[in-house]
């Protein structure tokens, strides 16, 4: 993929970038080694300066940062700033907690003395060098999510960002620089995937973190499986979204157009299957379909927009493949399931209601990328599990209902790394995140994700 801003909302190619020559991308490593000797050994208490000061730029920088994503990829500007606003509040978050969350261990006088010890400490030093590959959808969000449990735990960052999104890298470069960061603690390397290999089998390089396609994580994970690093994964999900009798449906069905549609459909946690009891179905559905149908698609930069377009023009026809191949195979179109009229230059999708969606279909076992939704009809809860389960991926999960007895039943059985009740799924940075089964593994954000890109050292003194 050539390195370029190309704006999804026309096709138009507003910049394109050369990728950094092998002599500048050592130079790049060596740096990051080389800051990563001095930063390991500062502070706290300084480490949350840098990174409050990162933030409060972020804060004034974020409607022309905000800009620059929505150009880049096509997010509605709207949320843009929130994701801009977001990342800071993530910063000041790690900022406040880092010490707290890595603070020494102390094993009980009893099994210090058991293991023959005086005296044990288990203490969280940092790894080394970090490489972060990461996707467009989110593109700040992403890479501040590791990177401010990364900086503060005293690793630096190397930033291999997607391709379609370089302005974007080169901001994040610039922030972390104007904040006194040393020169070195995170770089953005504007190298293709063709690179990754190189970097990760690097010896300076000690762990890596992706958040992306399976493909990607299958790449990265063999070579850093081949090399024994580290890894955290973030891959796809196909997440559930569970409605029961006892719901307030006129809620879940407005939550439900909001979970599917937030950032034009191309969230890892957004909602795509939407699993309804036959008692409420019909109820949910023609709600759920208003909601979608109502719907404001259009140029990302204007206001009012609730849709953009997708962010890149494959991207699109991976979707409409999967919708047409439904429709094929007897899912009924509710809403959507076609370009919108008079937006033909730029990558837009309707958003779209499939229902009699089934297992013989191709969107009931992959990701839809974008804003369509896929729903099914279940007869009672144990069919909602299986149902829900019934995927390879596990990364969150919605259930809608009042029923404490349900709500026990898909705490315990629900296969994915969360799941959210009366609400869709969100990340925060006091709650863990990520998933299981090809969803990836590892954990990102609170101190779950601070503690991955850590070497746990048993200081034991006899
Ligand atoms: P990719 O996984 O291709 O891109 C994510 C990042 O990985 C980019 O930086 C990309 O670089 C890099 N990359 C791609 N292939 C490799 C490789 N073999 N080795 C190392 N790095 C690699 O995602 P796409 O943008 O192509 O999107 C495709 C699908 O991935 C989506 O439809 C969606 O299903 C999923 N996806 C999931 C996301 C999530 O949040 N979990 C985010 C984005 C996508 P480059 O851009 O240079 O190719």
């Amino acid at each position: 993929m050539p390195i370029a801003t190309v704006n999804p909302a026309t096709g138009e190619t507003l910049r394109t970038f050369d990728a950094l020559a092998p002599d500048a991308l050592e130079r790049r490593i060596a740096l990051a080694r080389a800051a990563f000797d001095e930063h390991r050994t500062t502070g706290l208490a300084r480490r949350a300066e840098l990174l409050t000061r990162a933030a409060g730029l972020l804060d004034e920088d974020r409607e022309g940062v905000a800009r620059t994503m929505t150009t880049e990829m096509g997010k509605p500007i709207a949320a843009a700033r929130a994701e801009a606003a977001k990342c800071a509040k993530a910063m000041r978050w790690y900022a406040a907690h880092a010490g707290e969350l890595l603070a020494d261990e102390h094993p009980s006088a009893a099994d210090a003395e058991d293991s023959g010890a005086a005296r044990v400490v288990v203490r969280y030093r940092p790894l080394g060098v970090v490489l972060a590959v990461m996707p467009w959808n989110f593109p700040l969000w992403q890479v501040v999510r590791f990177a401010a449990p990364a900086l503060m735990a005293g690793n630096t960052g190397l930033l291999k960002h997607a391709s379609n999104v370089p302005q974007t890298a080169l901001y994040l470069e610039d922030l972390f620089r104007r904040a006194g960061y040393p020169e070195g603690c995170f770089q953005t390397l504007l190298v293709g995937s063709d690179a990754v290999e190189g970097i990760l089998r690097d010896p300076r390089v000690a762990a890596a973190t992706l958040t992306g396609s399976e493909p990607a994580g299958r790449s990265v994970a063999a070579i850093a499986g081949d090399e024994v690093k580290k890894t955290v994964l973030e891959l796809g999900g196909s997440d559930p979204y569970l409605v029961m009798p006892s719901a307030d449906v006129a809620r879940a069905a407005a939550t439900a157009v909001t979970a599917r549609t937030q950032n034009n459909g191309q969230s890892c946690i957004a909602a795509k299957r939407f699993v309804v009891h036959t008692d409420v179905h019909d109820a949910f559905c023609e709600l759920f379909t208003e909601g979608m149908r109502r719907l404001a698609v259009g140029d990302p930069m204007e206001e009012s927009t609730q849709v953009g377009p997708l962010a890149m023009e494959q991207g699109r026809a991976d979707l409409e493949e999967l919708v047409d191949d439904a429709v094929r195979r007897g899912a009924t179109v509710r809403t959507g399931g076609r370009r919108p009229s008079g937006l033909e230059r730029g990558w837009f999708y309707e958003p779209t209601v499939l229902t009699g969606v089934h297992d013989g279909m191709r969107i009931h076992r992959e990701e839809a990328f974008g804003p369509v939704a896929a729903v099914y009809r279940v007869a009672d809860a144990e069919e909602a599990v299986a149902l829900a389960n019934d995927i390879p991926f596990g990364l969150s999960s919605n259930a809608w209902t009042r029923d404490e007895s349900e709500m026990a039943r898909f705490a315990r059985d629900i296969e994915a790394g969360g799941v959210f009740f009366n609400g869709m799924t969100a990340s925060h940075p006091a709650l863990p995140f990520g998933g299981v089964k090809r969803s990836g593994y590892g954990r990102e954000l609170s101190g779950h994700g601070i503690r991955e890109f850590c070497n746990v050292t048993t200081l034991w003194y006899g």
